[in-house]
């Protein structure tokens, strides 16, 4: 046996890592990049010094008062029967191809999507299918309809706004992937506090379609990924399913008493969104002025491009102090937004690049 014994299809396969190197200017793992204030620093670390206090004993295993605060924080009906969470939505997606996926099964998406779904499909031992979008990253609904026929696949899923490509999804692509779909659709609202105004939350659509679950996180609008928390909405059935396959006291009482404790300062946490989608809008606005190709945004990130050596382009910023992401179709690049300061930075750098590299 060829050592160490890991599992064949896992073999040879570089972990997850967008680099984290220590450079002046991260734009590249969509962060808010504005820090907690004093106040919420005080409470929260008030709060997890009363956790703290607590800690002979397990956590809280349903994270009652965390739900509750989840539920009142999503509004549109949602109660806290229909929340589930656990360390980021990386662990609550995995626990969705734990439940719904699984041996002789296939979870779906459409290319470009996250690049973490094939790999938590992989974990589960589901089969992995990806259907595409139209040349212009929008949802191509007739490709869409096909492949759930064909592929019957237990669980879609799909990231709105996307990743890496900032799109977002109509309300008539949810719903018509809910009526085609035998299994649940995850829609996937990581980005969905960076919407522009008029795009509409998958929400809205939950009281019509007992398969849609809507994936949330603390980790980006709300700015806490160091604190890993995400979660999701769906009918109390599809919660109770993930409660099977959960690890015990998965959700820390440190966690919980973090996250309630941010929950509790949402409007200053958030206080900064607005202020990242005009600098998204104008960071498009900026690029397309100088003729790149930028795909629509809602997300707090940009997709632009294209470049017929996209790395030279994503080291020559490194080179200069601005660190982005080299993901997506071949010939483009993302950019995370930053404060204003490290998008001028990042224009900069860019000018300064493009004129050594050719585009
Ligand atoms: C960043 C991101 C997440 C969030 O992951 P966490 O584990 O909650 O930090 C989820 N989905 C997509 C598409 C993302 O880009």
């Amino acid at each position: 046996m060829s050592w160490p014994p890991i599992r064949e299809e896992l073999q040879g396969i570089e972990p997850y890592g967008a680099p984290q190197l220590d450079v002046p200017v991260c734009l590249n793992v969509n962060e808010n990049p504005y820090p907690p204030s004093a106040a919420v620093i005080a409470d929260v670390a008030t709060a997890v010094a009363e956790a703290t206090a607590t800690l002979n004993r397990y956590p809280d295993r349903e994270f009652t008062e965390l739900r509750k605060g989840l539920a009142d924080y999503l509004g549109h009906g949602v109660t806290a029967d229909q929340i589930w969470a656990a360390n980021g939505s990386n662990e609550v997606m995995l626990q969705i191809l734990q439940a719904f996926g699984g041996p002789g099964r296939t979870a779906v998406s459409f290319a470009p999507t996250y690049s973490m779904y094939p790999e938590y499909a992989r974990d589960a031992m589901t089969n992995w299918v990806a259907g595409r979008r139209h040349e212009d990253f929008s949802f191509d609904l007739d490709n869409a309809r096909s492949l759930i026929a064909e592929h019957q696949p237990t669980v879609v899923l799909l990231p709105s706004p996307n990743n890496p490509t900032g799109t977002a999804l109509p309300h008539a692509a949810i719903s018509a992937l809910c009526e085609a779909a035998p299994g649940v659709v995850v829609i996937d609202e990581a980005y969905g506090e960076f919407r522009r105004n008029g795009t509409p939350s998958a929400l809205e659509l939950l009281p019509a379609y007992r398969n849609l679950i809507v994936s949330r996180t603390m980790s980006k609008a709300f700015a806490l990924a160091g604190a890993r928390l995400g979660y999701l909405a769906a009918a109390p059935e599809l919660c109770d399913a993930l409660r099977v396959v959960r690890l015990p006291y998965h959700l820390s009482a440190v966690t919980q008493a973090v996250a309630s404790a941010a929950l509790r300062h949402a409007d200053e946490l958030l206080g900064k969104v607005d202020e990242i989608r005009a600098e998204r809008d104008r960071t498009v606005d900026w690029l397309r002025a100088r003729g790149f190709e930028v795909a629509e945004s809602d997300a707090n990130f940009v997709l632009f491009g294209r470049f017929p050596d996209r790395h030279a382009i994503w080291q020559g910023l490194l080179d200069r102090g601005v660190l982005i992401r080299e993901t997506g179709p071949d010939g483009w690049l993302r950019v995370s937004i930053g404060t204003a300061t490290e998008m001028v930075a990042f224009q900069d750098a860019l000018l300064s690049v493009t004129a050594e590299v050719t585009r």
